[in-house]
């Protein structure tokens, strides 16, 4: 079976008048019909460059080289209206803030029915009643009566609920959805989080969750990919990655995530110091300004690649291993 997504090698450069920004180097990944992948790391990481440059949403300074396959097919050198029949149909995304995605002149359900109109060539009634089934699922009161409102008669919780009913009007294969919850209070993240968990179970969807929150990876994903200065730096399935972190930024960023599976007393830590400049990285390993784990091949060698460890996990770490109670093999 094909993987739903398919990237290999993908690398995306931005031209800035300070000189060129590496934002993604040399990246891959897949997802299967009806799993969750997270994409985990600090603001600045690369994950939504990532993301918006497989989307073909990158700014005009961008620039993107590897390979993008959807269903088997590769994308990214489409023309704008052949992508775009894609986009919002069969591929979605979906923002922090609804307000960048939804028009704010335009009543609900207009903006919900015209795009079934133009993906689906559905007449306006049928149109309508389907994305009142929509607003429904994401459990949105009055539903039918929601539909001849603004954006701005909703609440930023009911705002982001329409933004995932319009990403999943067309029943796309695959959502991505860039901290879609950040925005909102705990509670009302917390029922949007259940909504993609029903979502996931509900359509056999394939969700792409890009998050720096590890509390939503827990709770919803089936594998997660580690992400650092724009490069991979582990994968493999949530439990392992939780329980037995190999990296060393993996095990920083798990180490200052509140548990309550861990003993009582245990302190919370901070990885110290600031990811490198994504203009100016440095040769050997890119984590090695706050690694204490590091030692000579992390400065003299190039970046490590992201190997198998076995478990259908990698990592790209020069160690050899790193077990739990932080002993290290070199
Ligand atoms: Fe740390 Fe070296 Fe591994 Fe980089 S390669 S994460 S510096 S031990």
């Amino acid at each position: 079976m094909s993987s739903v997504l398919s990237v290999s090698d993908l690398t995306v450069r931005f031209a800035t008048p300070e000189g060129e920004v590496n934002a993604v180097n040399n990246v891959s990944l897949d997802v299967e019909a009806g799993e969750c992948l997270g994409i985990v790391g600090e603001s600045g990481s690369g994950k939504s460059q990532l993301f918006m440059a497989v989307m073909g949403l990158l700014a005009a300074n961008g620039k993107v080289a590897g390979s993008v396959k959807f269903e088997g097919k590769e994308i990214l050198d489409l023309k704008m209206k052949d992508l775009n029949k894609i986009r919002g149909s069969q591929m979605s995304m979906i923002f922090q803030d609804p307000m960048t995605s939804l028009t704010p002149h335009m009543k609900i359900g207009d903006q919900m029915t015209e795009v079934l109109q133009i993906h689906k060539g559905m007449g306006h009634r049928a149109a309508s009643s389907r994305a009142v089934e929509l607003l429904d699922l994401m459990r949105i009161p009055e539903a039918k009566k929601r539909l001849s409102q603004y954006p701005h008669e909703f609440s930023g919780g009911m705002r982001q609920r329409v933004m995932i009913a319009m990403a999943l009007l067309c029943e796309p294969k695959l959502l991505i959805a860039d901290e879609p919850s950040t925005a909102l209070d705990v509670t009302v993240q917390a029922q949007i989080l259940d909504l993609f968990a029903q979502l996931k179970k509900e359509t056999g969807t394939a969700i792409v969750m890009i998050t720096h929150d590890l509390g939503v990876v827990a709770g919803l994903c089936d594998r997660v990919n580690v992400m650092y200065a724009g490069r991979f730096v582990e994968t493999g399935t949530v439990r392992d990655i939780f329980y037995d972190p190999q990296h060393p930024y993996a095990r920083g960023l798990l180490g200052s995530m509140p548990r309550l599976d861990e003993a009582k007393g245990e302190h919370l830590s901070a990885i110290p110091g600031q990811p490198p400049n994504l203009q100016d990285l440095p040769p050997g390993c890119s984590f090695q300004a706050r690694c204490k784990y590091r030692f000579e091949p992390c400065v003299e060698d190039p970046h490590p690649a992201l190997e198998a460890i076995g478990g259908g996990r990698k990592k790209a770490c020069h160690l050899k291993g790193l077990s739990r109670d932080g002993e290290v093999v070199r």
